[in-house]
């Protein structure tokens, strides 16, 4: 079989570090070109500053990787679609909901996949959590994700700008976490965004979720952490604790721990392979549902400015 060919786009921190080594270690895919507007691109590999440069006057491609901020992605997207090309949507899959709907929409029309990527979801201990959890009754979760801004995402403004997402950037990955392994749907009941006054979106967030059946979650995130990050979800059920740490790589359960290889991208790869060669799409919205009932229904509170 011919392997898939497929573009980059955005050659940023994710797609450097993740991206195109997933894809080189893939046989189902070659990487065909790659386009950012202010990179030189990779020596041996077509590069273009847009990608209506690359669909219009560019190689043949089958597929593209939208490594950008989220507030650009619709119209690359919908630009790809139009062309006949699969997507694959890195996390959050937009700035809106309506956006990624209609993006769905127009994927099953034109008979191409689109693919919603929550890389968390691949992270080693999350399966095995997920079907440790359904057997259980859940009674009450506790998820903290802190971590320091300035050491992960150093001078990257549009995560500070509306549809960036602030904290939620990296919080949406323990909620696409929550939404995979609970048995039940959450919903949010309270939330309190802390907004430093010279930016658009949370640096910190306090979130309170029931899931129906009544379970207690507790989210708690903050970008202001300096020393020992915590990327941690812990749920009490009836037959004991289950803790996933290392933002899921790292498993806990009554019976000892599982520590196991970071596949995250790999996995994320073979799955976009294939939903293409099944001619499927995988779009969930549930953690970037969740992230707008919070901005909807949370409180914001004016905290101290924060500078790169
Ligand atoms: P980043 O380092 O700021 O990179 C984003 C890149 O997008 C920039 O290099 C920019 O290219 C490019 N870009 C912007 N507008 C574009 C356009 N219209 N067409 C083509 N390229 C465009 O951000 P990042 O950290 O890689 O994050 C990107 C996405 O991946 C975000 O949604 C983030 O949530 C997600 N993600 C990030 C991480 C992480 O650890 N950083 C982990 C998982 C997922 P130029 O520099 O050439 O202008």
């Amino acid at each position: 079989m011919d392997p898939i060919r497929i573009a980059v786009v955005g050659l940023g921190k994710i797609a450097r570090d993740q991206h195109l080594p997933a894809i080189a270690g893939n046989a189902a895919f070659s990487l065909a070109a790659t386009v950012s507007p202010h990179d030189p691109g990779r020596e041996g590999v077509a590069h273009f500053a847009s990608l209506g440069d690359l669909l219009y006057g560019g190689p043949a491609i089958d597929a593209v990787a939208l490594c950008t901020p989220p507030q650009v992605r619709y119209d690359l997207a919908a630009l790809a679609l139009k062309r006949g090309v699969h997507v694959f949507l890195e996390k959050p899959p937009g700035a809106t909901l309506s956006e990624v709907v209609a993006l769905r929409e127009r994927a099953d029309k034109v008979g191409v996949t689109l693919f919603a990527a929550w890389h968390s979801r691949f992270a080693a201990g999350v399966a095995p959590a997920r079907a440790w959890l359904a057997e259980r009754t859940i009674q009450k979760v506790s998820i903290v994700w802190r971590e320091d801004v300035r050491v992960w995402h150093p001078g990257q403004a549009w995560i500070w700008e509306p549809g960036g997402l602030g904290v939620f950037d990296p919080g949406i990955n323990a909620l696409s976490i929550l939404t995979h392994i609970l048995p039940r749907p959450v919903f949010l009941e309270d939330a309190a965004l802390s907004i430093p006054e010279n930016r658009a979106a949370p640096i910190a967030a306090e979130l309170r979720f029931r899931d129906t059946a009544g379970a207690d979650i507790h989210m708690d995130l903050d970008w202001r952490q300096t020393g020992p990050q915590s990327w941690n979800i812990t749920v009490e059920t009836d037959a004991g604790t289950l803790k996933l740490s290392s933002g899921g790589a790292v498993l806990t359960l009554p019976g000892g721990t599982e520590h196991n290889e970071d596949l995250e991208y790999p996995g994320l790869y073979s799955r976009f392979a294939n939903l293409i060669r099944g001619g499927r799409s995988d779009v969930d919205i549930d953690p970037l549902r969740l992230v707008a009932d919070a901005f909807l229904r949370g409180r914001r509170e004016s905290v101290e400015p924060f500078n790169d």
